[in-house]
């Protein structure tokens, strides 16, 4: 029979092509060979555990603890193919975006597929992958594997052992918080006790740039990826120094890890604009702006200290949602203001405490989260609920998690500072809350205000997140900052001599460097008479330069050296067409009145019980 003859022919083949066969067993054996890139892909392969189903469905992730997105990483992979041990296909069947069904599943040995990465595909479309959850394939330069987007999992099939052999070009090395079972010059292994630890645990692959820290006894990884050389690791290692040793004290003096890495791709293209980091137990995955390690320091401190805090909450705080995490029909837990409210909020207080920065600066702070929480989002949505809905509904309300979710921690610690008499603020709280539940110990989701009143034995803070959490009145701000000697003002009418235009209504353009009028809306009455526009980009004002580098300088130059009726001459670039052409605009100086939004400033002469608070609020313990 021809047909048997052609089995025996493909037979004799298939022993060849598998003839280093890596033997089956209960465990996921994944290969990747990084030195083999073909059109910006890399294949994926998989020794599979033996399946004792007639079918099984293979499924990449469609989202993953701490985006609050659907990415579908399941769009980034082609080819799918699966094998049996003799190397014949099995039927499969494509079910949706991020899985594959497939057949006579008890003769499954090897599935392969192609993983496109997310930071430069163009071409497949859908919702874009924040970078710092996604992937980036550069054949010699730069391997960002965030593992979600390369490995997946069988259905009910998530918690055995998965083994991750990788393939390097010569002397690129894997930066994680992995530790390696082996590795050498040609290739590392990887593994996990299962698929939830293996996400866990992004790897950034180049040519190294590392320094190691010691901090409250944990080793902490700073591996960089600058492409133009303009910052090193060991730069920002001395940046993230002062910030853990801070953050060391604010978690009560140790922390609660070993081990842990950041890992840091800095961009000299940023494409979509956007930057930032996402958490993980021991490590964190950044993508920042190329720049210099002066320039990039407060962004360092910044984004660096919320990303470690997540090792506080959701990572050892959290709710069933999270602890058992759903990757392709997830749910969204209630607690979004203290999964990423409270760690905002943390990553700023601890700043201010521990002197990284002053009064001035925080207050600055605070009122940028103010004003954008009140002119980018809806406040009459309660928090719980546009948690919930965070993937549908609300997605464009998500980063006020940022802003208001900040501002919900702010008030509720100087709520509880002000019912213990400035003994037990959010840092008990969290501390105690962790002690309670704890990395493995989840709690459900409609208990937890219940059992924070319960557990700081304030009963009264339940009404605090009945009304500003779970219900829709706005946060009482003034009186909360009243209650610590600050007057907050939603609206204040001064004459205040100004270049023409609110520095809130500033952008900056990345190629020139240059500033720019970003909308009509903050040009006032001063402006309107220079005949601004939106999308005016600044050259110069009286002569003096008026970029980046020179903005601070020349206008404080301006607000010291020019009284009313100066005649002032402005140059901005202006659009023409597709060009941009110097237009000279100038009037004489008058100072308007203007309304200035959410000041923030200590009351004049504050009271005892304020300056008991505020010192409970800001300083640091036992001082
Ligand atoms: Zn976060």
């Amino acid at each position: 029979m021809r047909n048997s003859i052609l089995t025996l022919f493909a037979l004799l083949l298939c022993v060849n092509i598998f003839a280093q066969k890596v033997p089956q067993n209960t465990n996921y054996q994944f290969f990747v060979d990084l030195t083999n890139v073909q059109n910006d892909k890399l294949e994926v392969s998989l020794i599979t555990p033996k399946i004792q189903k007639d079918e099984i469905v293979y499924n990449l992730p469609k989202i993953v603890p701490g985006t609050y997105a659907n990415y579908d990483f399941g769009r980034y992979a082609s080819d799918f193919k699966a094998f049996d041990a003799s190397g014949k296909a099995l039927t499969i069947e494509k079910l949706d975006k991020n899985s594959y069904k497939i057949k006579k599943a008890k003769s499954l040995y090897k599935i392969t597929y192609l993983v496109d990465d997310t930071w430069d595909s163009p071409e497949i479309s859908g919702e874009y992958v924040f970078e710092p959850a996604g992937t980036d394939i550069e054949k010699d330069t730069l391997f960002a594997i965030n593992t979600h987007g390369f490995f997946g999992y069988f259905d009910n099939l998530k918690k055995v052992t998965y083994q991750v052999t990788f393939t390097k070009p010569t002397g690129f090395y894997g930066a994680t918080s992995l530790i390696a079972n082996k590795s050498d010059a040609k290739s590392d292994v990887f593994s996990t006790g299962n698929y939830m630890d293996l996400v866990d645990a992004p790897i950034m692959y180049s040519k190294p740039d590392t320094t190691i820290l010691k901090v409250g006894g944990a080793d902490i990884l700073i591996a960089v990826y600058s492409p133009n050389k303009k910052v090193t690791s060991a730069e920002i290692a001395d940046n993230v120094k002062t910030l853990l040793e801070a953050q060391k004290e604010y978690l009560g003096g140790s922390l609660p890890i070993k081990k842990y890495a950041f890992l840091i791709v800095l961009s000299d293209n940023l494409k979509n604009g956007s930057y930032g980091a996402l958490e993980h137990s021991y490590s964190s995955f950044y993508y920042l702006p190329e720049a210099s390690a002066e320039e990039l320091s407060q962004t360092i401190k910044d984004v660096c200290a919320h990303e470690f805090f997540h090792i506080v909450t959701p990572l050892s705080i959290h709710s069933d949602e999270i602890g058992n995490f759903d990757y392709n029909k997830p749910k969204m837990s209630k607690h979004l203001w203290m999964y990423e409210g409270m760690t905002e909020y943390a990553a700023g207080h601890m700043q201010i405490k521990y002197g990284l920065i002053e009064l001035p600066q925080y207050l600055n702070m605070l009122r940028s989260k103010i004003n954008n929480m009140y002119d980018r989002y809806q406040d009459n949505v309660p928090f719980t609920e546009m948690s919930v809905d965070v993937l549908d509904k609300y997605k464009d309300q998500y980063a006020n998690v940022y802003e208001k979710g900040a501002l919900i921690g702010l008030c509720l610690d100087i709520k509880l500072r002000e019912l213990s008499g400035g003994k037990y603020g959010t840092q008990n709280l969290m501390r105690d809350l962790s002690k309670y539940y704890g990395k493995e110990k989840s709690f459900n989701d409609v208990e937890l205000f219940d059992k924070i009143a319960e557990i700081t034995k304030f009963p009264a803070i339940r009404q605090f997140f009945a009304k500003y959490v779970e219900g829709k009145e706005p946060l009482p701000l003034t009186e909360i900052f009243n209650s610590v000697g600050l007057e907050f003002q939603k609206s204040v009418q001064v004459r205040e001599k100004s270049i023409g235009v609110s520095v809130y209504n500033l952008g900056i353009n990345p190629d020139t460097k240059g500033i720019f009028i970003v909308d009509d809306e903050g040009i006032d009455a001063f402006g309107r008479k220079l005949g601004y526009k939106a999308g005016d980009e600044f050259v110069s004002l009286n002569g003096k330069p008026l970029d980046l580098n020179s903005f601070r300088a020349t206008r404080l130059d301006f607000m010291q050296n020019t009284k009313e009726n100066d005649n002032i001459e402005v140059i901005v670039l202006r659009k023409d067409g597709d060009k941009k052409v110097e237009t000279k605009l100038s009037a004489a100086l008058f100072i308007p009145e203007i309304t200035e939004k959410n000041l923030l400033k200590p009351v004049a002469v504050p009271t005892d019980t304020q300056i008991n608070l505020l010192k409970a609020w800001l300083s640091p313990e036992n001082k």
